[in-house]
């Protein structure tokens, strides 16, 4: 019978929870430290093929599993599951479809793209940035807010890949097989339910631009961005493979959700089956009729059919994030002192504190840096003149800290 192989890496023999990925190959392990590695070490040998200046490749072997991934995002992002999986699922897939072009048969898979919606500070663009470290294909991150109907001050539409192009080094090809996380796409809803009374230039004209983009078709990009004008050369670019990650706070959608969900009490649903709604998380119950009661227009929606959501973070969410990730907030301030050669820790009731704080000037996920930046800021500045070397922060210490900010000026 065959032995189970333990899962660290066959070269440096670091294991599956010490490194960032690792690889399966028939008799072994490799991790992305090493495979990188490996492959400076052929380039400087001369023996790496030139990049590719047109067509992406990517073997079966090198694509990350929908679980990989999903591994790969926990160590940096503190739950969100639903969200994880989605995503996971979503790009493997963008993976497969980008492989299928070679198979003969009729079957065309056609690609999903994906609307996250929850609060700001839940870790949507964490995730987005997260997936991108272990992407191979092109990626980058736009922001609706600036994108306005053709003819107003503000982008063109088409300016969401002028960057994508960018990262792929103006490879279109490439481009055209990337992926492009839209964030705040809740800011082009429709404003009012009649839109006709005034024109709408940030929002449904807005949409209708992006529906162009989502749904597949050649657009003229920008190769600079901003606004298109007569005399600039444009590229063209086939949106048909390009998967589009859309993110949004929807602020007010629970009460949204809250009505329809209401209404089904009545209309539908048995009172047994209407008790196990969990009130205080009514996220997880949106369905894509929330979003049109929002205002975003039917053919995105239609456009966008996984819909996933992120959950607002409560107080034990709010500590894992402070010690938990691999790069977390605490976890960096240890780092930068260590590099001054001081042990720098923190008593556990401190880090209570810090969470305490962020909820009480409800600044959330977001809060925690500048909280935990507030309690030792002054200790930042003495300590490298000094021949400290070691230091603990107590919770006295880190109250007498906070007590002298001001938060409301950082209070939302
Ligand atoms: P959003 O895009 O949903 O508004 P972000 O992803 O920008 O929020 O989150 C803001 C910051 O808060 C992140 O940089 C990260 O430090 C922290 N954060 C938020 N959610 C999480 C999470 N689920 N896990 C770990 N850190 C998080």
């Amino acid at each position: 019978m065959a032995k189970r192989i333990s899962q660290h890496c066959s070269f440096c023999g670091r294991t599956e929870t010490q490194v960032n990925l690792l690889l399966t190959g028939i008799n072994g392990f490799i991790c992305d430290e090493c495979a990188e590695q490996a492959y400076n070490i052929i380039k400087e040998a001369g023996l790496a093929p030139a990049s590719a200046p047109g067509k992406f490749v990517i073997s079966r072997n090198e694509l990350p599993r929908p679980k990989e991934i999903k591994t790969f995002l926990d160590q940096y992002v503190i739950g969100q599951d639903d969200a994880k999986r989605y995503l996971a699922v979503a790009v493997y897939n963008h993976y497969k479809r980008l492989m299928q072009k070679d198979t003969k048969d009729d079957v065309e898979i056609e690609k999903s793209n994906i609307i996250m919606v929850g609060a700001t500070g839940t870790g949507k663009t964490l995730l987005a940035k997260t997936i991108a470290r272990l992407l191979k294909v092109p990626f980058t991150i736009v922001d609706a807010t600036v994108l306005t109907e053709a003819g107003y001050v503000g982008e063109d539409i088409e300016s969401i890949l002028t960057r994508l192009l960018q990262v792929a080094d103006y490879k279109v090809e490439q481009a055209e097989q990337g992926i492009v996380f839209i964030d705040e796409i809740d800011k082009i809803a429709r404003k009012g339910d009649n839109p006709s009374i005034t024109r709408d230039v940030s929002g449904e004209g807005v949409q209708q631009g992006l529906l162009k983009l989502l749904e597949g078709s050649i657009v003229n990009v920008p190769p600079q961005g901003g606004r298109k004008h007569p005399d600039q050369k444009m590229i063209p670019v086939n949106t048909k493979d390009i998967l589009f990650i859309c993110g949004g706070a929807f602020d007010g959608i629970e009460k949204k959700i809250a009505q329809r969900l209401n209404t089904q009490v009545v209309g539908f649903i048995a009172s047994k089956e209407s008790k196990q709604i969990d009130r205080n998380n009514l996220m997880q119950y949106i369905a894509p009729q929330d979003l049109k009661a929002f205002g975003l227009i039917p053919e995105i929606i239609g456009r966008l059919p996984i819909l996933t959501y992120l959950n607002p973070l409560d107080r034990m969410a709010l500590r894992n994030i402070l010690t938990e990730p691999k790069n977390s907030i605490i976890k960096q301030y240890i780092k930068m002192f260590a590099m001054d050669n001081v042990q720098l820790h923190f008593d556990p009731e401190v880090l209570d504190y810090i969470v305490d704080k962020a909820i009480e000037f409800k600044l959330g996920a977001r809060g925690l840096r500048s909280i935990t930046e507030d309690i030792i800021v002054d200790a930042m500045f003495e300590i490298p003149s000094s021949d400290v070397n070691e230091l603990l922060i107590t919770l006295d210490y880190a109250k007498e800290h906070i007590e002298k900010v001001d938060y409301q000026r950082i209070a939302g």
